[in-house]
């Protein structure tokens, strides 16, 4: 670990109000020129209780953390937190996955889909300012577990997606379907392919082999770009799995997301976009000349409130009390998984993930209305449910589900 550590309450808010003296203090500082400010005092007063509770002052003094903080300039204005911006990226890019330090770019984001969308993005223009690819000659290949950004952002970006089959029982790629897929995606003009390799999808927390993509690829001497999304298995996988190499350690992987606002708890508004450095120049927008920096990002203006959550997070728990969370999680995951196999219910787990995805079969519907399990599909056939460990499902809740489950089941053999 080169970064993370765990800090006492008083040095992390030590820590951030010093930061936040560093950034300037709309009150006291005499600052004509932003359309910027402290949150409204008639709503958001400065109560004494806020110099205790270091991220809600940070929320009421409003920083902006427009642009990307990891190259080049930025708002000086803001410049206390963002270099602590910038210390959660490099706990998540080189400590938990394995970039040399300084070798990368990245930013907080909204979310998930706009670091995926951001990726997508990055690499259409590498392909088409690099390679001099025209948009018809570039594809992404993503199985279809895929999260539904992809899609979004091939529409945007006017893509297409090439969509691989995975098993049904295993959720694994199917590699033959693959190679298929992209031998005829080759004969048909396409010679630029982004890669996106899932770190735990959505609905089954399945892992993707990334040498699964690239042994094709690097067969049919193809050219590609690879990004993890590891939106949902970020938090989790690499401490389950500490021999994981889907990491910047891979040499073809160039990008990841990950996701603070599930597995970590933090506030909405907190996903996590990571590049190796010489990529993320292919999005500079020239035209964002207000913007004291360059804007390398797809959404504007965001909150700094929201990298020092995520920073308070990482700095209270620290890479041991991390572990030892995703640690519980996975024990609860096998207690459940232990009691489905003695249902004989079938089910799906990948086994370094905190998530059970169950044979809808199985399952009555009023009993996933009762337990909010969430449907793979709201609209038709639904073939799954899905239960995810979070920090507030225990060991008591699953009981619970299990005594409801075993009851149903009972009665549909008896009937
Ligand atoms: C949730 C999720 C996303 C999108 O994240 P948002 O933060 O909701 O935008 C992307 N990929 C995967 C695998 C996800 O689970």
């Amino acid at each position: 670990m080169w970064y993370w550590k765990k800090l006492s309450q008083e040095e992390r808010k030590t820590r951030i109000q010093e930061a936040l003296l560093e950034n300037i203090n709309f009150i006291e500082d005499i600052s004509l020129g932003y359309p910027a400010s402290k949150l409204d005092g008639q709503v958001f007063y400065d109560a004494p209780f806020l110099k205790e509770a270091p991220t809600l002052q940070t929320f009421v003094a409003n920083p902006n953390h427009i642009g990307c903080h990891t190259l080049g300039a930025s708002e000086n204005v803001f410049s206390g937190t963002h270099e602590l911006e910038r210390e959660v990226l490099n706990v998540l890019a080189v400590d938990v996955f394995k970039a040399k330090p300084h070798s990368f770019d990245g930013y907080i984001s909204p979310g998930g889909t706009e670091a995926n969308i951001q990726a997508l993005w990055m690499y259409r223009n590498y392909f088409r300012y690099k390679k001099e690819a025209e948009l018809h000659e570039i594809a992404i290949l993503a199985s279809e577990d895929t999260h539904y950004s992809i899609p979004k952002g091939a529409n945007l970006l006017h893509l297409d997606w090439i969509k691989v089959p995975v098993a049904t029982d295993t959720r694994a790629i199917d590699k033959n379907a693959l190679e298929k897929l992209v031998i005829e995606a080759k004969q048909n003009g396409k010679k630029y392919f982004i890669v996106v390799s899932n770190l735990g999808t959505t609905m089954f927390g399945s892992v993707d082999h990334p040498e699964d993509y690239i042994s094709v690829l690097e067969k049919h001497h193809l050219d590609y770009k690879l990004h993890i999304d590891g939106a949902y298995g970020g938090f989790v996988y690499p401490f389950s799995n500490e021999s994981s190499t889907i990491n910047f350690s891979n040499p073809n992987i160039s990008s990841i997301t990950i996701d603070a606002h599930k597995m970590l708890q933090a506030p909405y508004g907190t996903g996590v976009f990571i590049c190796r450095k010489g990529l993320i120049e292919n999005v500079l927008t020239k035209e964002a000349a207000y913007v004291e920096g360059m804007d390398l990002t797809l959404c504007g203006s965001r909150s700094g409130a929201n990298a020092i959550a995520v920073w308070m997070i990482l700095f209270t728990y620290g890479p041991n009390g991390w572990f030892e969370k995703v640690s519980v999680l996975q024990m609860r995951t096998q207690f459940l998984c232990k009691e489905l196999d003695r249902l004989g219910i079938v089910y799906f787990r990948e086994p370094h993930m905190n998530i059970v995805t169950l044979d809808a079969t199985y399952i009555p519907k009023s009993l996933a209305a009762k337990y909010h399990l969430v449907p793979e599909n709201h609209h038709g056939d639904n073939l799954w449910y899905k239960i995810v460990l979070m920090h507030h499902v225990e060991v008591e809740h699953l009981t619970t589900f299990i005594a409801d489950l075993k009851a149903a089941l009972l009665c549909l053999k008896t009937n």
